[in-house]
């Protein structure tokens, strides 16, 4: 009888407002379920950096994105709710393609040389298109009369009594009959608590990959980005190491990445383009084994040993030369850096990365250049570090109204597999 009377009203906490919220409360907003949206950010705008805050590339794959399976039906349903956001002439400027059509001459090139071509249809929104889209989803939800958000509300603790779920901030406690946490990658401190709280809704952790943001001018990549905009491959290294790009930026900008104790590279571009430079990350996946058990503590200290070289919330630029040649750079070539001075020093990324990672990665650039040549360019820069972090992978079915959703449950990595996460969810409770 209890459990009837749940599943035609709850009060439901959703903590954290990005992409596995948008898309748990898009299922969820016609039901008679009453619904909390607690947002640490002060408005819709200013929340932590993300996808659906900077850059917007939707991707539909079934191979990258995420480790649970997402239906292509719902991945597609995904892109075509952020793109409907959009107004009609905005709509005209969204880039779109397909990367790796198996037909193509750069799916047989790359193959040839060993690399594994990844197959995936993309959307570019563009970072200076995204306010609107985040807008337009906000005006929706909150028109909806069982829709309360909660701007200002970080949530510092979760806990259980009488099977009712509670979230605490500095200033604020409330109960839920269930809660769906989706705080991102940015809310690890959250996680962290509660999974130290309790650890048996760990399932696993072992991941982390570390890497550089490589950058060259658009010319010498404007084949691949005409034909796909966005290309991924991955190759099996001689280390055993598997190395792959990710996130590659025609005519775009690289980036700082804030943490709270260190700083590592990333990088974007709006819809029309906003440099004469292409940047893309080139990433080495790094796998524990027993008894190490901190791949966070891993990437961090990494990326903390970059800034305190680079003297400060710096990254390491050097060029590709010198980088093979191990000696700090001292003066730059032909390309011209899209990241502000302010935020690099010259110097020798070889002083950072473990050897096992920098022999992977160099291989991988030799390799990439037989397909695309102009990659080994002596004067080609490389910033250090990347860093992608993988959040615990959570186990859902240990508490039944406690649940976690998106990058923050270690099963996504990706605005589609972090929204199809909040679809089914949502989808569960109608
Ligand atoms: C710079 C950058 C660019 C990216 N570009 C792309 C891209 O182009 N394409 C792509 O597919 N993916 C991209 N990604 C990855 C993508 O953004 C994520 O996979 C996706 O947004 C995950 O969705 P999420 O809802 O889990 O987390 P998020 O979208 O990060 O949302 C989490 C929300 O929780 C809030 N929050 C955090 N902690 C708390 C707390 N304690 N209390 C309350 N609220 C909290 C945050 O402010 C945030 O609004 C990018 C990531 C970054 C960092």
């Amino acid at each position: 009888m209890e459990s009837q009377k749940r599943l035609l009203y709850m009060k439901i906490g959703v903590v954290g407002f990005g992409a596995a919220a948008i898309g748990f409360v898009s299922e969820v907003m016609n039901s008679n379920h009453e619904i909390h949206i607690l947002e640490r950010s002060k408005d819709i705008y200013s929340s932590s950096i993300s996808g659906i805050r900077s850059d917007g590339k939707i991707f539909v794959s079934s191979t990258m994105g995420g480790e649970l399976e997402i239906p292509i039906s719902i991945q597609r349903e995904v892109v075509d709710f952020y793109i409907g956001k959009l107004n009609e002439e905005d709509k005209k400027s969204v880039r779109t393609g397909v990367s790796f059509d198996s037909k193509s001459e750069f799916f047989e090139n790359f193959y040839a040389k060993g690399f594994e071509p990844v197959n995936s249809m993309f959307w570019h929104i563009g970072t200076d298109k995204l306010g609107s889209v985040l807008t337009r989803i906000y005006d929706e939800f909150s028109q909806k009369r069982n829709i309360h958000f909660h701007f200002n509300s970080r949530v510092e603790d979760i806990d259980f009594s009488d099977n009712r779920v509670i979230l605490r901030g500095r200033d604020f406690e409330a109960d839920f009959d269930y809660v769906v946490v989706a705080v991102g990658r940015s809310g690890h401190s959250l996680i962290k608590g509660v999974t130290s709280k309790y650890p048996e809704i760990v399932a696993s952790s072992n991941t982390v990959d570390i890497g550089v943001r490589f950058e060259l001018p658009d010319h010498l990549v404007e084949e691949i980005n005409k034909e796909m905009y966005e290309f991924k491959v991955r190759l099996k290294t001689r280390t055993g190491y598997t190395v792959r790009t990710f996130c590659n930026n025609p005519s775009g900008k690289v980036v700082l990445e804030n943490y709270d104790d260190f700083v590592t590279v990333n990088g974007h571009s709006n819809s029309d383009g906003s440099s004469v430079n292409t940047n893309f990350a080139i990433l080495c996946t790094t796998r524990f084994t027993e008894p190490f058990h901190d791949p966070i503590g891993y990437g961090s200290y990494i990326s903390r040993l970059s800034n305190i070289l680079a003297g400060g919330r710096k990254v390491i630029l050097q060029t590709y030369e010198d980088f093979m040649q191990t000696k700090r750079t001292k003066r730059l070539g032909r390309v011209k850096p899209t990241l502000p001075e302010s935020d690099f020093i010259l110097g020798d990324i070889n002083l950072v990365l473990p050897r096992r990672i920098s022999v992977s990665i160099t291989e991988f650039i030799e390799k990439l250049s037989e397909v695309i040549p102009g990659v080994a360019y002596p004067d080609n820069l490389m910033y250090a570090v990347e860093v992608k972090f993988y959040s615990n992978k959570i186990d859902n079915d240990r508490y039944g109204n406690l649940k976690f959703i998106g990058d923050c449950s270690g099963h996504t990595r990706s605005i589609t597999y972090a929204t199809g996460h909040g679809r089914l969810l949502g989808s569960s409770l109608k």
